[in-house]
C-alpha cells in the first residue's frame, strides 16, 4: 500500500512546481519535437509517480502563489497545448489509470474541427478533475497584431466557458510568444495567469504571466527526461 502523501502549506509569493508542456501524444512521428508516443509518455508519468510526484491542476498553483495553498509533496502541472485528439485518445486514459490529472489549452475556434477534442471529450476530462485554459481564438501571434488581442485573448476565454460551463481561469501565449501590452491585456481580461515556455520550477507573483513551462520531446531516454525535473528518486517518507 502506498503512503498517502501529506500536503503542507505553500505561504503566497513562491513556489516551486514544475509546469511540463506536451503537444501530441501518438506515434505519428517518433523522436520529434512535437510528438510524444503513448508507451513513453506511459513511462514518464509511471516514472513522475514512481519519484513521488502528484499532479495538481494549474488554478491550486496560482492559488498557492497569490493567497497560499496546501499543496502535495513534489507537486506537478502537466499541460497540453493545442487540443489535439491525441490528448483525450491517448494521455487521458494513461493519466486516468495512474490517477493524474492534467490541463488542456485549447484553441477555441478549432472546438469543432476535425483531429482536435470536442466539447462531449473535454466535459469528461473536466469530470474527472482536468482543467481547461484557453490558447487564443486562432492561435495567431498576438505581439504581431495587438489590435486582435480582444478577440484572440478575451473572445478565447468566452468562447471556451459558454462551450464547456466552467471558468477558464488561465491562458497559453502562442508559440509562448509575448510583450508587455499582451501580458497586460490577458490580464484585464479576466485570466488569473497564463503561462509560456522556459526551463524553470520556480514560480513568483513577478511571473504569474509567464509561467515558465518545460517542454517535453519525443524521443527522451529517461535519463534525459529526469534531467528536466527537480526530483528524480523515489521519495523517503
Ligand atoms: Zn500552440
Amino acid at each position: 500500500l502506498e503512503p498517502t502523501p501529506i500536503w503542507a502549506f505553500n505561504p503566497a509569493g513562491a513556489a516551486s512546481v514544475p509546469i511540463l508542456l506536451y503537444h501530441h501524444i501518438s506515434d505519428e512521428a517518433p523522436g520529434t519535437r512535437y510528438y510524444v508516443t503513448p508507451a513513453e509518455f506511459k513511462k514518464e508519468m509511471e516514472d513522475l509517480q514512481r519519484w513521488g510526484y502528484t499532479t495538481i491542476p494549474i488554478s491550486l498553483l496560482v492559488d498557492a502563489l497569490k493567497s497560499g495553498a496546501s499543496l502535495p509533496p513534489r507537486p506537478i502541472v502537466i499541460t497540453f497545448d493545442d487540443g489535439h485528439q491525441s490528448v483525450y485518445d491517448n494521455a487521458f486514459p494513461i493519466m486516468k489509470k495512474l490517477g493524474m490529472v492534467g490541463v488542456v489549452y485549447i484553441v477555441a475556434n478549432r472546438l469543432q474541427s476535425k483531429d482536435f477534442m470536442d466539447v462531449a471529450e473535454l466535459k469528461e476530462m473536466i469530470d474527472s478533475g482536468w482543467e481547461v485554459g484557453a490558447h487564443s481564438m486562432t492561435h495567431a501571434d498576438l505581439t504581431l497584431n495587438h489590435g486582435n488581442l480582444r478577440s484572440e485573448i478575451l473572445d478565447s476565454r468566452l468562447t471556451l466557458e459558454s462551450a464547456l460551463g466552467v471558468h477558464v481561469p488561465t491562458f497559453a501565449y502562442p508559440f509562448g510568444a509575448v510583450d508587455s501590452t499582451v501580458a497586460q491585456k490577458t490580464a484585464d481580461y479576466g485570466f488569473k495567469a497564463a503561462v509560456g515556455l522556459g526551463r524553470s520550477w520556480e514560480h513568483t507573483l513577478g511571473t504569474l504571466y509567464y509561467l515558465s513551462r518545460i517542454e517535453v520531446y519525443g524521443g527522451l531516454e529517461t535519463q534525459a527526461f529526469a534531467a528536466l525535473l527537480p526530483w528524480h528518486e523515489p521519495l523517503i517518507p
